[in-house]
Order: structure tokens, then sequence, then C-alpha cells
């Protein structure tokens, strides 16, 4: 039988032992009778998944006790305007927030942001056509901005920080706002370089539905008027995630997704695998002439490799044969065109392999 590898850039892979899991515990969780999807958000079975999910995330990623860690509903597009409507009050009205431009998903942010208030691009990889970080001493910051908004890895584009950039100094302590929804959990952060971190689940943690905020206690308490109470990170905070009903099934499947990561070995040992598998993509990619990775070197994404075939004639054969091959979901998205491997914590290297040796075989064939 082919062995599936799933590499869809999320809703994504999720780990089989996961899976399993959950499966067993389907009907009857943990002997309560009740599947986990049944359960009162505020019964003491869900509590003790809520309250085992929050400190596993906090253990995972060592976020400092001075932060939040809110389970939301919304995704990353509702951040999009939650995030300005949480801290363009912190600045005398209209506030500005400052953006650094590195491709799709920031573009939508920025949009969006600027029904809120001011929005200021401080740099863009546009010229270049969004193929890499722009040069830290090139951002031009505002300097008393409400906050600084980044897409730490770009879905589509795939760009991906390798640095956490500090702009405090420019901008008299604005705080860095990092959409993190398709690299959390892929590798080692200081979470304490950031004021906010966010991003929905459905990438590298568990189900859509379930969106993860990570914010500073002084960043709570400046919501605009106009911001649902069920958004605002200071009534969902004082709240523990429990003002409106939080997205029960989500929370526990990422729950489980912790605890597979803590077995694993934490993010440290995924992020040593995630360089490996990266690598041996990128490699190869760079050794034919038969595909092509247009990002720059040192901003190319360890999630999402995006690459194109040069004869582009082929692509529909490519993702025939790949599909056959048990390699599914290798379609780019619509706005950039060719392939993208999406190679999550949960994609084994073996299947990152397989991939390979795959591509590798259908360029002989097509040379
Ligand atoms: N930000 C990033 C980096 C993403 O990859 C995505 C989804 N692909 C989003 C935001 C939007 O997330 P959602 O669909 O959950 O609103």
């Amino acid at each position: 039988m082919t062995t599936i590898y799933n590499f869809s850039a999320g809703p994504a892979v999720l780990p089989k032992e996961v899976l399993q899991q959950a499966a067993a515990e389907m009907l009857d969780w943990h002997g309560s009778g009740m599947s986990v999807m049944e359960m009162s958000h505020r019964g003491p079975e869900f509590m003790s998944i809520l309250a085992a999910a929050q400190s596993d995330l906090r253990e995972l990623l060592a976020v400092p006790d001075n932060y939040k860690i809110l389970f939301l509903q919304g995704g990353g597009l509702g951040e999009n305007a939650i995030v300005p409507m949480n801290l363009m009050g912190r600045k005398p009205q209209p506030a500005t927030a400052d953006f650094v431009h590195t491709g799709s998903w920031t573009g939508k942010s920025i949009k969006e942001a600027k029904k809120y208030g001011k929005v200021n691009i401080a740099a863009s990889g546009e010229a270049g056509g969004y193929t890499c970080v722009p040069a830290r001493d090139s951002w031009k910051l505002t300097p008393d901005a409400a906050y600084v908004h980044l897409c730490t890895n770009e879905t589509i584009d795939g760009v991906e920080y390798q640095f956490a950039p500090d702009v405090a100094s420019e901008t008299g302590g604005a705080p860095i706002v990092a959409d993190m929804s398709s690299h959390i959990l892929s590798r080692v952060i200081d979470v304490s370089r950031y004021g906010v971190i966010f991003g929905g689940a459905q990438k590298n943690i568990g189900p859509a539905g379930l969106t993860i905020v990570i914010v500073r206690e002084d960043l709570l308490g400046h919501a605009l008027p106009i911001c649902p109470s069920a958004f605002d990170w200071k009534i969902v905070a004082d709240n523990d995630s429990m003002y409106n009903t939080p997205p029960t099934y989500a929370i526990y499947i990422a729950g489980l997704v912790f605890q597979w990561l803590k077995q694993q070995g934490g993010v440290a040992a995924m992020e040593q695998k995630n360089i490996a598998k990266s690598s041996l993509l990128y490699d190869y990619l760079d050794s034919t002439d038969f595909y092509e990775n247009r990002v720059e070197k040192g901003s190319r994404s360890r999630m999402n490799v995006p690459f194109y075939l040069k004869d582009e004639n082929l692509n529909a054969a490519f993702l025939a044969e790949a599909k056959a091959n048990g390699l599914l979901q290798l379609k780019g998205h619509k706005s950039v065109g060719g392939m993208r491997a999406s190679i999550y914590n949960a994609m084994p290297i073996e299947g990152v392999q397989a991939l390979v040796s795959f591509m590798q075989d259908f360029a002989k064939r097509n040379s």
C-alpha cells in the first residue's frame, strides 16, 4: 500500500498518534461517558483539558509569567482586525501601526488595519517579488507607533524571519506583533522579544477554529470602544478564555499535539528535525535546473517551500503523478501558482525523502 504524505498548507497534517488517541477517546473521554464535543466548557472535565493545554503550551514556548495565553476564535484574518482594535488605543487617536510587508499575509493585515488607524509601511519586499525579509537597517519605523506588525512566516511566499528584530529604541517602545500562524512551535523563540504572538491553529497545532494569542500583560486594557467584548483581550484574559464558549474540541486536539510535542523532545528537538527536512528539499531544489525556489537563501521558510517547474506545462502531470504516488496537496496557492510543499512538525522526514525522490524521478523522465 502506498504511504500517504500530506503537504497541505493548512488545515494540515496532524501527528498520527494524536489522531489515533482522539479516535480512541471519541465516544468516551477518560471514562466520563461523554465525547469531548459533548461536554460543558465549564465542567471539570473540559476545564482540566483547557488548563493542561495552556500549561503545556506555556512550557513548550517558555512563555514568561507576565504573558497571558488566550484561546480564541476568529482565525488569523480575524486577528487582523482584533489586533488593531486592541492596540491602536495605546496611543492618542488616530494612532499609527508599522508594518513590514513581506508577502500575501501582511498584505491582508495592512488592508484590514487601515480600518482602525493609520498604517506605515516601514519596509516592503514588493520590489523583489516578496522573496526576502527586508534588511532590518532599511526599516523606517514610526517614532511613537502603537505597534509593529510582522508576519514571521509568509505561508504563501515561503519567506521566514531568521532573526527576532529589535524595534523598541526607534519606536518609543512599540511592541512587536507577530503573526506566527504557520511556524509557531517549529523553532525556538524568545517570547519576551514580542508583545503579541498570534496564530490560527490549523497548520502546526491542530484543527481549524482555534486561534492562539500570547499577549504581554501591559498590552491588555487598551481596546477601542468598538472592539467586540468577545475579542477584547483583557475581557478574554480576565475570564481565562471562557468569556464565550471557546472552540472546545479544537483545544482538546491542540492539547494532544502539545503532549506529543513534549514526547518528541519539545520545540528545540522539532527545530532540528525541521532544519533537516527543509535542507533536504532546498538542497535538491538548488542542485537541479528542472525546478526552482525563488526565495533568497537567508529568508527561506522551513515550513512552506514554494517551488516551480521550469516548464510550467508539466504542472498538471506533476500533480497527478505525485498524487498517484501518495504525495498529496502540493499545488501552490492560486495567487502565485507553481507548487508548495508545507512540511510542518507533523510531517516526518520520510515524507520529504519520498517527495524528493519522486521529484528526481519526474525530472529524469521529463528532461
Ligand atoms: N496568517 C497566515 C500567516 C496564514 O498562513 C493564514 C492562513 N493561511 C492566515 C493568516 C489566515 O488565517 P485564517 O484562515 O485562519 O483566518
